[in-house]
């Protein structure tokens, strides 16, 4: 194994907002930091357009680690989405503030999971607002009946309405209903880049002109002028623990197949509510944790559906994005339902019509694919319980290319998580009807692509693994930064708030 002769700072494990936002705050205290990232640059151009741009047709879906599951998955082997940036590059940039109350005890979601954040909405709040300004988020404050306090108003105001979405807006409105233009990274007002064109191709590709606010544009590069050491293609393996501290980590070059070691002071792992869980348990450190046994338990992913709305023409008549209202009026309960928290209802754009053609081939997928146009949609996240049994393992014997044990999921919602989205999709239906829609069609989304809480934080010793601080109980140079921290999922996009903490964290490790 070859060995960097160089000690730095930090190494930070994963290029996504965890790991990005951490290294943000220690390149810029002056600390030599290394990034690892399994993955390449997404190369930016017209091709970003096309049907094979949308990430799971890209390498970007890397397969070369595959992930089995066993349970609650739309595929029984899935990949992971690996890039410089991580899945920022190909995410709907829809960047919510997670609600005051959510991080709050609440016994009917978090159950006898033990699940509790060791902070609050106020602690956070700052981080936030730094989170929102580096990445030049768009929003429309002061309409959402659940929108907690802020510090700055929004960085930009919100991108222009389509027609479908006034449309959609007034649907709601008419139901006495508070919809209001959701959060996003996207450029809109920045002359000095290239603004948004409003293509029909945003959540799931890479933006071919770079008005998307994701890491890779927005973030790493600035890091890498003030002396990020970046390594696109490595593979971290193995974190090696002695004397309670990572004395090195050990990965592989993707490309040239080279086994490497690094050394550094601190250990920042951030790649991913999935493969971090992994890194640790295929590390052996959870025999080092008093909370070991909590490692890859209490997955979480939301409950998700698009629920569809099918017009009697084409319901977007302009061509042009519309992911853009939000309605959080049913985020706390709904008087018609004894269920406390619920969730979101964002609005989901019509999908490509050549992607579905892609998804299901033959004639039935081009049949299909006809009918496209006529559907556009709202997206119904309901928040979902931290449950012990929902968890990630690893299957030891089952080794991938680098060596990595495979990882194995198994997940089950409870009956609380299916009646949550159950009210949701039930409102949803009537927002559309009222919007023009003569029927409906309902999507369950099975992914894992908000997948949150697989190493938790919590101020008990014995049920979460990370201190308040995101520090691995018993490894002292060794930090937790990804979605993996999360004790509860809220029913919100995570990223904003795994950043705003990546740079909280990041903050508190540049003093210590
Ligand atoms: C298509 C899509 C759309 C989405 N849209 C939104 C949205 O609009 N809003 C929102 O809030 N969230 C969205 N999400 C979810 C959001 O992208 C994730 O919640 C977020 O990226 C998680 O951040 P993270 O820091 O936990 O890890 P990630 O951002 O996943 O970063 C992990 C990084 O670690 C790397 N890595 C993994 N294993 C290793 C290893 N062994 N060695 C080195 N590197 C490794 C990965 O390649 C990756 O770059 C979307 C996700 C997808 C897939
Ligand atoms: S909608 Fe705007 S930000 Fe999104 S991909 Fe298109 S041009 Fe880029």
């Amino acid at each position: 194994m070859k060995k960097d002769k160089k000690k730095y700072d930090a190494i930070v494990i994963g290029s996504g907002f965890g790991g990005a936002m951490t290294a943000y705050q220690l390149v810029r205290a002056g600390m030599q930091v290394l990034m690892l990232e399994r993955g390449d640059w997404v190369p930016r151009g017209p091709e970003n357009w096309g049907i094979q741009g949308s990430v799971d047709l890209t390498p970007h879906y890397d397969k070369s680690s595959p992930v089995r599951v066993v349970s609650g998955g739309n595929k029984k082997v899935m990949g992971l989405y690996s890039c410089v940036g991580g899945p920022s590059v190909f995410y709907g940039g829809v960047s919510f503030r997670f609600r005051e109350r959510d991080f709050e005890p609440d016994a009917e979601i978090s159950g006898n999971s033990g699940a509790e954040w060791p902070m609050r909405y106020r602690d956070l709040e700052p981080y936030y607002a730094l989170a929102e300004n580096i990445l030049n988020i768009s929003g429309e404050a002061g309409i959402d009946p659940t929108e907690p306090p802020r510090s700055i108003p929004f960085p930009q105001g919100p991108g222009p309405l389509a027609n479908i979405s006034q449309q959609v807006k007034k649907g709601a409105e008419q139901l006495g209903l508070r919809p209001f233009q959701l959060p996003l990274a996207i450029n809109y007002a920045d002359t000095s880049r290239n603004n948004c064109v409003h293509c029909t191709t945003c959540d799931t590709y890479a933006c071919a002109i770079g008005a998307k606010n994701d890491l890779a544009t927005m973030v790493l590069p600035d890091l890498i002028e003030r002396g990020l050491t970046l390594k696109a293609n490595t593979v971290a393996t193995r974190l090696h623990a002695e004397k309670g501290r990572i004395q090195y980590v050990e990965c592989v070059d993707k490309i040239t197949g080279e086994r490497l070691q690094y050394e550094a002071e601190r250990v920042i792992l951030s790649a991913g509510a999935l493969a971090s869980p992994q890194l640790l348990l295929a590390s052996g450190l959870q025999e080092l944790n008093s909370g070991g046994n909590v490692i890859g338990r209490y997955l979480m992913r939301h409950v998700n559906a698009i629920i569809f709305g099918i017009f009697p023409g084409q319901a977007d008549k302009e061509n042009r994005f519309h992911k853009q209202l939000a309605i959080l009026d049913y985020y706390f309960g709904h008087p018609g339902s004894a269920l406390g928290k619920l969730g979101s209802l964002q609005q989901m754009p019509t999908p490509p019509k050549g992607l579905v053609q892609n998804a299901i081939p033959g004639v039935l997928g081009k049949l299909l694919s006809q009918g496209v146009p006529l559907l556009t949609g709202l997206l119904a996240i309901a928040e979902d319980q931290p449950q012990f049994s929902n968890q990630l393992t690893i299957s030891p014997d089952q080794k991938d290319a680098f060596g990595l044990p495979q990882a194995v999921i198994s997940h089950r919602y409870s009956e609380r998580d299916l009646a949550a989205l159950g009210v949701l999709a039930r409102e949803a239906k009537k927002i559309l009807s009222h919007s023009g829609a003569l029927t409906h069609y309902v999507h369950h989304i099975r992914t894992f692509s908000h997948a949150v809480g697989t190493v938790r934080m919590g101020a008990d010793p014995n049920t979460s693994a990370l201190d308040e601080y995101c520090r691995f109980r018993g490894v002292d140079n060794l930090f937790v930064v990804d979605g993996s921290f999360m004790p509860t999922s809220a029913a919100l996009n995570p990223s904003l708030t795994i950043s705003a903490n990546a740079l909280r964290v990041g903050e508190w490790i540049s003093k210590i």
